[in-house]
């Protein structure tokens, strides 16, 4: 039987996200049951505003981790530091999680060093620990206490996808960017440019992502277009913003930046 304490009231001050299909009431069912739950999808997305968003409405503190190369298990948990003059244990920003019935959002998992993986196993099965061992403790995890962690499988090489094993403790879902017109009352609602000015950007966005695969590693993704909409917005003209956002941040490579940039001057 779940112990949960009732919700709270819905919180005013919930980041703003807007649900593409049933993945709020997915969380809120992960949440409920005490599942961690992964999220798959592109940078840019909308997964980290999804986390705030939800962690929000249910009323738990957040603690969020960019994973990187060089993140180790201690980086999580915690370690003994020196405090004017004495040493003293310093819980990780998972340990604080645990600790206080929180939600511990990892993103780009796949990025942290192996070690990380055992410290999420005995949290991720039924037994919902997390072993200390430099302090000796061995903490519960409370019930309101959720793990969730992403990662994007488009730009995976092999010696960087989650395990099938670490994969299969988690309730998965899949992000992708949103269909245009959700896009664009996104895109809006961020930005303040009109609805329809960002119509017309949503729609070049699709005509540039067309050449991901052949010339792209990756489309222009809602957070661009977020930035693109802002600084037109602002005043910038809009050859400008697009150079710097849909095309700047996309690809190093000066013939694929002309080719984005035709295509953009053929709209405006
Ligand atoms: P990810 O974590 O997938 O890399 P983010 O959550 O940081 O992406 O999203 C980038 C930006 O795109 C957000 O700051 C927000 O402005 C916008 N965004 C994307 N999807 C949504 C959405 N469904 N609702 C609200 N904002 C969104």
């Amino acid at each position: 039987m779940s112990h949960i304490a009732p919700l709270p009231e819905l919180d005013q001050e919930a980041p703003f996200y807007q649900p593409v299909a049933n993945e709020c009431a997915l969380f809120e069912q992960a949440y409920q049951q005490r599942l961690p739950l992964l999220l798959k999808g592109p940078t840019g997305c909308g997964k980290t505003r999804f986390v705030s968003h939800m962690a929000a409405k249910l009323g738990r503190p957040l603690y969020t981790v960019s994973c990187h190369d060089d993140l180790t298990a201690a980086d999580l948990t915690g370690r003994y530091l020196l405090q004017g003059g004495e040493t003293r244990w310093v819980d990780g920003p998972l340990t604080r999680a645990v600790r206080e019935g929180g939600i511990c959002y990892l993103d780009e998992v796949v990025e942290a060093r192996k070690d990380v993986t055992v410290v999420l196993h005995p949290l991720t099965d039924d037994r919902r620990l997390l072993p200390l061992e430099r302090t000796g403790e061995l903490l519960e995890a409370p019930d309101d206490f959720m793990l969730v962690v992403s990662y994007n499988p488009g730009y995976q090489h092999i010696l960087k996808s989650l395990k099938p094993s670490t994969r299969q403790r988690f309730v998965a879902m899949s992000f992708d960017f949103p269909p245009p017109d959700i896009e664009c009352g996104i895109v809006a609602r961020e930005s303040g440019l009109p609805h329809e000015r960002c119509a017309a950007l949503v729609n070049l966005a699709t005509r540039l992502s067309e050449l991901k695969g052949q010339d792209l590693e990756e489309g222009v993704s809602t957070r661009l277009l977020v930035y693109c909409a802002t600084l037109i917005q602002a005043g910038m003209p809009i050859l400008t913003a697009a150079r710097a956002t849909l095309v700047e941040p996309l690809t190093d490579d000066l013939d694929v930046q002309e080719g984005l940039m035709e295509a953009i001057n053929a709209t405006f």
